[in-house]
């Protein structure tokens, strides 16, 4: 019994903190497997563009100081890319950061925020968090059913969240559907779209045709907040930096509460140097393309459904219950994401790694699952 239990916030105490893929120090010391192959959390398998380790080499002599707590250089850089203002964009530790902003700065204990079944498994912690009451709707073929979360808007209706693409569906909102539904929202419901896997959905080898940008919308709709991040296509998750962007008036608001110094020097660097280097980026995504082809194939080899994704990572329904296959697959040295905790507990979400890396995944599962 946590005795200070009782002295916590509502929604702190009915809290279950993020479960994130398991490391491969970890799988190493309860099991003892070597040769580990981790394909549990979205990482870029290629890591980042080789421009970052040479800023990084740079930066060590300034470590001793403070960051910018501003940004200025990084944020001229977004500014550039995205033809928005340099008060348009809020900084983060990663791109959880502004998501968490957003609810402390405009959802009270007792307000909704409403999401769909399977989204990211954030948004229920930021909300619950604030022990604000989350409103869960039910997806339609594992992704958002817009017309159910418009149905789901109310008086208390304070955020919204979309993912799109889901993590860990990967499933995908066309432009006309979605920018339909944010024009729909009232102005006084904040619209978060997080875009954490642009840069993989835009990839028109992908099929995506008319998976949008809501970055470009934001003129339209004052009430909207597009987040992006580094840590997926661009490679630098363990870095930790991302950003929201928005109309002048909100990232204002977010920016109030946005600790200082919340993105390090190191981080600054990299982003700036990352984004600069999209020939890496188009390796990145083209790699992607290919191994979702490989892994998809397996799939229909080994008779597994999957649902179909824009994302740099698929889930697949193994026939059963995941939870001994996840097992199994560690033994092998395999990790991959069990969802039970998505709601999904037929289904683990593989990321898609190296050619190498996506051979051992294919050829463990299988192993374990005796095809
Ligand atoms: C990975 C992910 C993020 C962001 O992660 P950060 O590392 O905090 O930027 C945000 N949304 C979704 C849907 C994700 O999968």
């Amino acid at each position: 019994m946590n005795r200070f239990e009782q002295w916590a916030t509502p929604g702190v105490r009915g809290l279950q903190p993020y479960q994130p893929g398991k490391p491969i120090d970890e799988l190493q010391r309860e099991y003892g497997v070597s040769d580990i192959v981790k394909l549990a959390s979205n990482e870029n398998p290629l890591g980042p563009s080789p421009r970052v380790r040479e800023v990084l080499a740079g930066e060590f002599e300034e470590l001793a100081r403070y960051p910018d707590g501003n940004g200025f250089a990084l944020k001229q850089a977004l500014s550039a890319r995205h033809g928005v203002d340099p008060a348009q964009i809020t900084l983060g530790n990663g791109s959880s950061d502004p998501l968490e902003f957003v609810v402390r700065a405009f959802v009270q204990p007792g307000d909704e925020v409403l999401f769909s079944e399977h989204a990211f498994a954030m948004y229920p912690i930021v909300t619950r968090a604030a022990s604000a009451q989350a409103v869960v709707a039910p997806a339609r073929d594992w992704g958002h059913d817009l017309e159910a979360m418009r149905a789901l808007i109310g008086e208390r209706t304070r955020v919204i969240f979309i993912a799109n693409p889901n993590n860990p569906t990967g499933t995908w909102l066309h432009e006309d559907e979605l920018k339909a539904f944010v024009a729909a929202v009232p102005e006084n419901v904040i619209v978060v779209v997080d875009e954490a896997y642009f840069d993989y959905a835009r990839d028109p080898a992908l099929g995506a045709a008319g998976y949008p940008d809501a970055s470009l919308w934001l003129d339209e709709f004052p009430n909207l907040v597009v987040t992006r991040t580094f840590s997926k296509a661009f490679g630098l998750a363990g870095l930790r930096v991302g950003y929201a962007l928005s109309q002048a008036d909100i990232a204002n608001l977010l920016n109030r509460i946005r600790p200082p110094f919340n993105v390090n020097s190191l981080a600054l660097a990299a982003a700036g140097a990352a984004l600069a280097d999209q020939e890496h980026l188009r390796r990145a995504v083209h790699l992607n393309v290919e191994e979702m082809a490989r892994v998809t194939d397996g799939m229909r080899e080994l008779g597994l459904e999957y649902i179909p994704s824009v994302g740099n990572f698929v889930s697949i329904d193994v026939g059963g219950d995941a939870a001994p296959v996840y097992d199994a697959l560690l033994h092998e040295g395999v990790i991959v994401r069990p969802l039970a905790n998505y709601g999904m507990p037929r289904h683990l979400r593989v990321t898609l790694g190296l050619p190498a890396e996506n051979e051992r995944f294919l050829k463990a599962l299988r192993k374990v699952l005796g095809k």
